[in-house]
């Protein structure tokens, strides 16, 4: 009995952390094949998993080293710390090694060398559930489940009454979009029903993180472009799921990041250069290059945006 057990306890954590913390597919079957190696200690600890539980969480690297084979050492030497209520912006060409920091965060994987810690404690010193309900993702692209985009919202937590869901969807900028649906928030959505445009599903997602309410949110921006209206949308709600608590961005538009606490620039493995925007651009470095290719392709004079900046 026990040989049926174990996978069958090891398919409900997995479903339990899709519940809390939204991984993709992918993701889920990444940790189906790899999460085994992650376990809970025996003296795992709690922590406060929402913001009206406890204030924002502070989010600490320490010479951390990782790969996901031993033959491979994908993060060489990453030391970073958020202060509570903080925000960092992560930048970097692909494979850089951005979105690999999240998952450590979340102990998708445990680091080869090195502490990932959360308010004074190893990752590894909690437990794996508690560390999940208290990060929310926006990911790049939110799965949508084939059911009402009332219960898509809902599902941040389950429970939540229809006044929570609509003020999460108003603060997310979503309601007005909602409300002019036939059905309203009883639309279906999904494989079977409206098909939402990426920068709907980002609201969407939004929303959900807004009543999970995580003391640490991680944002992984959407490469593809969005027009202006729905970006300045979109960023207006970012902010309002941001604000208060601990964020880590992992950036694709440097449009975004203008105002984090501090900018990582990752290549290869390592953090290349760190600093606010103003001094990474005074730098001169790769920061100051990418902000002057990214303002050209918006048709832009770098130097002029910069200074608005
Ligand atoms: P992007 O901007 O494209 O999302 P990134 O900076 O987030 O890139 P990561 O996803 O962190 O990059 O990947 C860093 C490196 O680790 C890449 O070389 C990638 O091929 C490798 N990698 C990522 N996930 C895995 C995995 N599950 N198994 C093996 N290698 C992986």
């Amino acid at each position: 009995l026990m040989q049926l057990y174990l996978p069958l306890n090891f398919l409900g954590s997995i479903y339990s952390s899709l519940r809390t913390s939204l991984v993709d597919l992918e993701q889920m079957f990444r940790l189906m094949e790899e999460a085994p190696d992650v376990k809970d200690r025996p003296d795992a600890i709690d922590l406060p998993a929402r913001l009206d539980e406890a204030p924002a969480a502070a989010i600490r690297f320490e010479h951390v080293r990782f790969g996901y084979r031993p033959d491979r050492e994908i993060l060489h030497d990453v030391s970073f710390s958020v202060p509570a209520g903080g925000r960092v912006a992560i930048v970097g060409p692909t494979g850089a090694g951005k979105s690999t920091i999240s998952r450590l965060l979340f102990r998708f994987y445990d680091v080869t060398s090195g502490r990932v810690v959360i308010d004074g404690h190893d990752v590894r010193d909690y437990h794996q559930a508690a560390l999940r309900a208290a990060i929310g993702v926006v990911p790049q692209d939110t799965v949508l489940f084939n059911d009402t985009i009332g219960y898509n919202i809902a599902y941040g937590r389950l429970g939540a009454s229809q006044d929570e869901i609509e003020h999460a969807a108003r603060l997310a900028q979503i309601h007005d979009f909602i409300a002019s649906l036939p059905d309203g928030y009883a639309t279906r959505v999904g494989e079977r029903g409206l098909k939402l445009s990426g920068g709907e599903k980002q609201r969407v997602a939004i929303a959900r993180t807004i009543l999970k309410n995580p003391r640490i949110l991680i944002l992984d921006e959407a490469t593809s472009a969005l027009d202006t209206h729905t970006e300045q949308e979109i960023q207006v709600a970012l902010r309002t799921v941001s604000a208060e608590r601990t964020t880590v961005i992992i950036a694709h538009r440097l449009s975004t990041v203008i105002d984090a606490d501090e900018i990582l620039v990752m290549g290869d493995g390592v953090i290349k250069e760190r600093g606010t925007h103003r001094s990474l651009l005074a730098r001169d470095g790769l920061y100051a290059g990418m902000w002057a290719a990214q303002a050209e392709e918006r048709g832009e004079d770098a130097g002029h945006a910069a200074v608005g900046a």
